[in-house]
């Protein structure tokens, strides 16, 4: 399967996050996405750099202001104070319940609590060149299947089906598998389906596509009542509007086995067929493997073979795009299983 795979990615390197009150090294590291890299090129994929520009999608996507605050965050963060420099900037303060979300804030420090919902996404000097390039490689994969290709893969970092219109979370920052269900919308396919398997539910994904019938959004993840992002993703949340019934959410408690897990799945997979839709985009999470460290599922390594040959029996175009996935030495591994088989089935 070609891939789509940008050396940017590195530019993002964040050195730590906050976890239970203290400072520790990023989950979310540049090593994930090497050894999926690499184990890419131990068995034969092809690898290509993007060639397709993202940008207008974006702004189909996520809110101007919000991609202008993206871009230049890091200078405005240096213009706070020029030792800025060697720290990284997280949010305080956020426009919660009764307090106004309406109004942008002037000050840089209040707009970095407006355009994210966590202080878990830190973002360095090389952020954005990170994110557009991960962006890039969605709408390039996109349209490589929209010439032809039965697949690709788009093995990026930062992940982002958490980020939303207008804000950054969970390590996200561009919503890279919205770039390219809405690249496809662009070139005339008239119903796309978004299967995100991550183990953490895909709330941006979810809430830039709420409204509308032509994306159909469906999500398998932890329970939110007790796991990440804990205020979306509940299975009484079927869309609004034109998009009411076009949404799908699975919670499976923390826990689940992978039995259940693949019953689940039988159940999304139902779900695009009924929907007639004529091309897929997977928001491939790896974090539901059992050694995942932050995360509690309990697939195993030949699962994800088995997850890559079900999505194949869909039968649609498809588009994986790289999401979670934190037991960094098998993410490769596990993260290739399913496109190896994707590719045989
Ligand atoms: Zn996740």
């Amino acid at each position: 399967m070609i891939t789509f795979y940008s050396l940017l990615h590195e530019r993002h390197a964040p050195e730590y996050e906050f976890y239970r009150g203290e400072r520790v090294a990023c989950f979310e590291s540049s090593l994930r996405v090497e050894y999926v890299h690499q184990e890419l090129i131990a068995r034969g994929h092809g690898i290509c750099t993007p060639s397709s520009d993202s940008r207008e999608v974006l702004t189909q996507i996520h809110t101007g202001r919000y991609l202008n605050f993206l871009e230049t965050a890091w200078s405005r963060w240096l213009a706070v104070d020029p030792a800025n420099a060697s720290s990284q900037p997280f949010p305080s303060v956020w426009p919660v319940r009764t307090l106004r979300s309406d109004l942008e804030p002037d000050n840089f420090i209040a707009q970095l609590g407006f355009y994210s919902m966590d202080n878990g996404t830190p973002m360095v000097e090389g952020t954005w060149a990170a994110a557009k390039a991960g962006a890039d490689c969605a709408a390039s994969a996109a349209h490589l299947v929209l010439s032809g290709e039965r697949s690709a893969f788009c093995a990026t970092r930062p992940p982002g089906h958490h980020a939303g219109a207008d804000f950054m979370g969970g390590y996200c920052f561009l919503n890279n598998a919205a770039v390219a269900a809405q690249t496809f919308i662009n070139s005339g396919v008239s119903r796309v389906a978004i299967l995100d398997v991550d183990y953490h539910h895909g709330n941006g994904t979810q809430s830039i596509f709420y409204d509308r019938s032509d994306v159909l959004f469906i999500s398998i993840h932890g329970d939110p009542r007790t796991e990440y992002p804990f205020y979306l993703g509940h299975s009484d949340e079927i869309g609004q509007a034109a998009g009411e019934g076009f949404n799908l959410n699975i919670p499976l408690s923390a826990g689940t086995s992978s039995d259940i897990w693949f019953e689940a799945l039988e159940q999304a997979c139902s779900r695009i067929t009924h929907h007639r839709a004529e091309a897929l985009v997977v928001s491939l999470g790896l974090d539901t493997f059992v050694n995942d460290p932050i995360s509690r599922f309990a697939l195993s390594t030949p699962d994800f073979s088995k997850l890559g040959a079900r999505l194949e029996r869909i039968g649609l175009p498809t588009v994986f795009i790289l999401e979670g996935g934190y037991a960094t030495r098998e993410l490769g591994i596990n993260a290739v299983n399913v496109l190896d088989a994707f590719d045989t089935a």
